[in-house]
């Protein structure tokens, strides 16, 4: 992973274009993770799962997308589940496929402007997410 070879900078300036996509882009949560951010919201599953999610696969659910954003973006272009977000986007832009090559994270810097921006990551704090992200996708 290039993360090992080469120093990657990134600064999230809060643009919310990451939780905005096409049909090809979901947001996956596991059911433990869906579960905290229905009680949150205080409502029913079926409501929740009417609304808000629907099923990826059978262990895991996808947030909702409603023209092109997320079902938790607001208008301001804020996420207003942000403490309870799932992992996905807690350890976006270090997903194994954007830290592949070079080529690939300087690809994904077109989507995110944060991408190339700011100081330098700590390599241990790189790894930690990609960790974190890995075991998600495995679980
Ligand atoms: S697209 Fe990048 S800079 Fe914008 S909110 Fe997402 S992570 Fe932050
Ligand atoms: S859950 Fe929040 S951080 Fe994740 S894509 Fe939706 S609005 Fe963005």
């Amino acid at each position: 992973m290039i993360h090992q070879q080469q120093v990657l900078r990134f600064k999230c300036t809060g643009c919310g274009k990451c939780c905005t996509g096409g049909e090809d882009h979901y947001i996956a949560m596991s059911k433990t993770e869906a579960n905290r951010i229905r009680k949150h919201l205080d409502i029913t599953e079926a409501w929740f799962l009417r609304h808000y999610v629907t099923h990826l696969t059978r262990k895991t659910l996808t947030a909702r997308m409603h023209e092109g954003r997320c079902t938790f973006l607001n208008k301001e272009g804020k996420c207003r589940i942000y403490h309870l977000r799932p992992v996905q986007c807690r350890t976006y832009p270090y997903w194994p496929e954007v830290l592949e090559s070079s080529q690939a994270w300087n690809n994904e810097a077109k989507h995110c402007e944060g991408i190339n921006l700011g100081t330098v990551i700590p390599v241990k704090d790189i790894t930690k997410k990609l960790t974190l992200q890995l075991k998600a996708e495995r679980d």
